[in-house]
């Protein structure tokens, strides 16, 4: 991995920034500055939208065999490089290397789903709709388009869409995050070494500027954002202004409601494992356990022993959990502890007290507990994005499902249970876009979409899947008679078919 400072990727090459501007790119487990990258100003977004609308046209019209040829390549490229990536990914990001490498595999899936361009961009077509008249649907792409992605999976994130987006004939601006901006690069790589034409794929590095300039470029047709609600909402906002199609994946705040039937210890696992995973740094973690009845001792007891026992360092070391992405965000999240202790909330597990299994001085805050958290507090309003779980006691399901529905984001949620009425029931009732039963991280396999509701995504499609293909192209039906059909005559009524 480059120690310099990282440029973007224009016309199938990395080219330095014409900015002169920088950001520092840090190692998270160690604390120290890594690498520097590149942040855009207009004559390189300019640069970097010019690339992706002179390759359109040529793309557009590039026949489907060879578009799939060349996404099967990318795929198996993607496979091969998985080790390679996760190790970039942790680096930059801190997450332990058996997480790096999940989000690897699962951003596989999508670039598989993208293989079936084929069959997913297959139109309809009805004979004698009319007398000697057939009707045929078809789906084209919609130009140059944007994909701004978050931190926390720098390699997932954008494999929800570019795979989908470049199948359909689309050409991709990625603007990875500034804090982990490398894998964006690799993958770069490999569309090229795919077979990728230059121009199809781009990536520009930066931050606000950046992400400003592609809103407000007319010739970016649709913008797949994912990020905070407050960035998410304000994209939203804009680049619909600017006449954009646009899907905003934000923030949220993740439920796992339990049960008073429920096996505690297979509980207590899939908290720990979905609250503490990537350090909490995850938009489908789990940040509240709503423990209903007489659960709520075992199980807060059971998770207790579980979090106590994980080994947070550095990811690359075997550790159960990495750092905090950045200094700032491990002050901020301890900050919420501190916040939740002083409104009255139990800290069972002060993650704050870690000493972590790590050289230097990196980001860590170990795994932290909170009990009987009410929902006025900030613990339980703000998503943390941080490795603190708060059990919210309650006395009734009907109570738990109202806690559920009345919070403002709606992105994942679980159950647990041993009761399939009532998982039935939840599933039917509660406001959220993925809802797991027994199943703490209900993240749904590539060829369903990834989507939550209500303060979690802004915009009416959600990734992946039929949605994804939907997305990036846009229908046109054609109606047609040829020679041979017959006259018609004059007829200046509206057309009727019978
Ligand atoms: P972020 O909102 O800070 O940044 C996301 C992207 O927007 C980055 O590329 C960043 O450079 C850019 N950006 C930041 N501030 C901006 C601004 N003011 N104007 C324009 N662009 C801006 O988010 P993050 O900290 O990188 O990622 C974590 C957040 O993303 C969490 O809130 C998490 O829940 C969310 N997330 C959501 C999903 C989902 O599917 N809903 C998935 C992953 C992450």
């Amino acid at each position: 991995m480059s120690t310099g400072v990282l440029g973007h990727w224009i016309n199938g090459a990395e080219v330095p920034g014409a900015s002169g501007r920088t950001a520092d790119v840090y190692d998270p487990a160690t604390g120290k500055v890594a690498r520097q990258v590149a942040l855009a100003g207009p004559a390189d977004v300019e640069r970097a939208v010019s690339a992706a609308v002179a390759a359109f046209p040529g793309w557009r019209d590039t026949a489907l065999s060879r578009r799939t040829r060349i996404l099967f390549e990318f795929r198996d490229l993607l496979d091969e490089a998985g080790d390679e990536l996760a190790q970039i990914i942790t680096a930059e990001h801190g997450k332990v290397i058996s997480d790096a490498r999940g989000e690897v595999a699962r951003g596989l899936e999508v670039a598989e789903f993208a293989c079936g361009i084929g069959h997913l961009l297959k139109g309809g077509y009805t004979e004698n709709a009319s007398a000697a008249v057939d009707v045929h649907s078809i789906r084209q792409p919609l130009g140059p388009v944007a994909v701004i992605s978050p931190f926390n999976f720098p390699v997932m994130v954008p494999l929800w869409f570019v795979p989908i987006a470049i199948a359909a004939g689309n050409t991709v601006v990625l603007k990875p995050s500034e804090k982990d901006p490398s894998a964006a690069l690799r993958m770069a790589e490999l569309w090229r070494r795919a077979g990728l034409p230059d121009g199809v794929f781009t990536v520009l590095q930066g931050d606000k500027e950046a992400v400003d300039g592609l809103l407000d470029h007319p010739a970016i047709k649709a913008v797949s954002f994912v990020g905070s609600t407050p960035v998410a909402q304000e994209v939203y906002r804009r680049a619909s202004a600017a006449g954009k199609r646009v899907q905003a994946l934000g923030g949220a705040k993740n439920h796992m409601v339990v049960l008073p039937d429920a096996d505690v210890d297979v509980a207590a696992d899939a908290a720990v494992s979905a609250g503490f995973g990537s350090a909490g740094e995850r938009c489908m973690a789990i940040s509240v356990v709503v423990a209903v009845g007489q659960v709520a001792g075992p199980l807060v007891a059971a998770i207790a022993e579980r979090a106590r026992g994980l080994r947070t360092g550095d990811g690359r070391q075997g550790c159960d959990m990495g750092p905090l992405v950045t200094a700032a965000h491990r002050d901020r999240v301890a900050g919420y502890v501190a916040e939740g202790e002083r409104s009255g909330a139990s800290l069972v597990v002060d993650g704050r007290d870690v000493v972590p299994d790590a050289d230097g001085s990196g980001f860590f805050l170990g795994p932290t507990l909170l009990d009987h958290v009410t929902p006025e507090m900030s613990v339980y309003t703000d998503e943390i994005f941080g490795p603190v779980l708060s059990v919210v006691r309650v006395d009734t399901y009907d109570q738990a499902l109202a806690l559920v529905n009345a919070n403002p984001y709606g992105n994942g949620t679980a159950i647990f249970t041993t009761d399939g009425g009532a998982a039935r029931r939840f599933e039917n009732e509660v406001e959220v876009g993925m809802v797991g039963v027994n199943v703490p991280i209900p993240v749904p396999v590539a060829y369903y979409s990834f989507g939550g509701w209500k303060n979690s995504l802004f915009g009416d499609t959600h990734a992946h899947g039929a949605e994804g293909v939907h997305f990036f192209t846009r229908g046109k039906v054609v109606t047609s008679r040829w020679p041979g059909g017959g006259r018609t005559g004059l007829n200046l009524g509206f057309p009727r078919n019978d």
